[in-house]
């Protein structure tokens, strides 16, 4: 990535005259409001910012969580999309809340301290949530407001989330194929997942042991016949009985190539 920028770098007063961040830091986010596109984020990793301010990769990184701590940058990685990192602004267009107020503040009014913990990004938890379950049985959402939205906001309290918990918490629900509708009709839905009650239980892991295969008896591969060729073993499908060839030493894990049933060493 070899671009940079060419826009103007926007750096709010509320983020100048911060006394908790590095003066670099200050720079850098203007930097990330340069790159930013209309929507409000950005990909660029620590290493572009590296070669571009010629610091290194670990610098960069405080500036970042100075940045992130502060409430004036949030990190959203998609683990889906190789560990792709987005940089969400939190500036006027995608307002954080709490910090709005702040942003429009002259310098010479004091600068409130408490904005990290008050600070609920409502656009970047709808546009998580529809990217996360994009193309699943999960319906994605139009909009968060009215009872949804004072809902999540006292969950976030609550548990005195950031965004990234609510990251972890999507993810959570994605692992497990009871919520996700993947064993029967029913799946969750935004407003389900966002219940007190609900919410208790998948954060305890309830439905994350739904996941777990029931235990059966482990074969050894050695079990099943080696061919003729001395590199594959032959096994039945356990649900059509139809025999092949898999490979000698993971014959034992394989599903059946037929109907991705166990095998077994004997036609049954
Ligand atoms: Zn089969």
């Amino acid at each position: 990535m070899e671009i940079k920028s060419s826009y103007y770098a926007i750096i709010p007063a509320i983020v100048r005259y911060n006394e908790n961040i590095p003066p670099n830091a200050k720079l850098l986010y203007g930097e990330i409001t340069a790159l930013c596109n209309k929507k409000g984020y950005c990909y660029a990793s620590n290493k572009y910012f590296a070669k571009l301010y010629s610091v290194s990769n670990n610098t960069v990184s405080n500036w970042v969580s100075s940045l992130v701590s502060e409430g004036f940058i949030r990190i959203f990685v998609n683990q889906e999309d190789g560990n792709q990192r987005k940089i969400w602004l939190s500036s006027k267009e995608f307002p954080v809340e709490g910090l709005q107020e702040n942003l429009d503040t002259s310098p010479k009014k004091p600068v409130q301290n408490n904005t990290k913990n008050n600070t609920i990004n409502i656009t970047l938890i709808h546009t998580m949530w529809n990217d996360k379950f994009k193309g699943t049985n999960v319906p994605t959402i139009i909009s968060i407001n009215g009872n949804r939205k004072t809902h999540l906001m006292k969950r976030f309290k609550e548990n005195k989330w950031t965004i990234e918990d609510w990251g972890t918490y999507l993810n959570k629900i994605k692992k497990s194929k009871f919520l996700m509708g993947e064993e029967t009709s029913w799946s969750v839905t935004f407003d389900w997942v966002i219940n007190p009650t609900n919410m208790t239980k998948i954060l305890e892991g309830n439905y994350e042991k739904e996941n777990k295969q029931p235990t059966k008896p482990k074969l050894h591969f050695s079990e099943f016949k080696l061919d003729a060729t001395g590199n594959a073993r032959m096994g039945y499908c356990t649900k059509c009985n139809t025999s092949d060839f898999y490979d000698q030493f993971k014959i034992a894990g394989e599903d059946s190539r037929c109907c991705n049933a166990d095998l077994t060493p004997n036609r049954r």
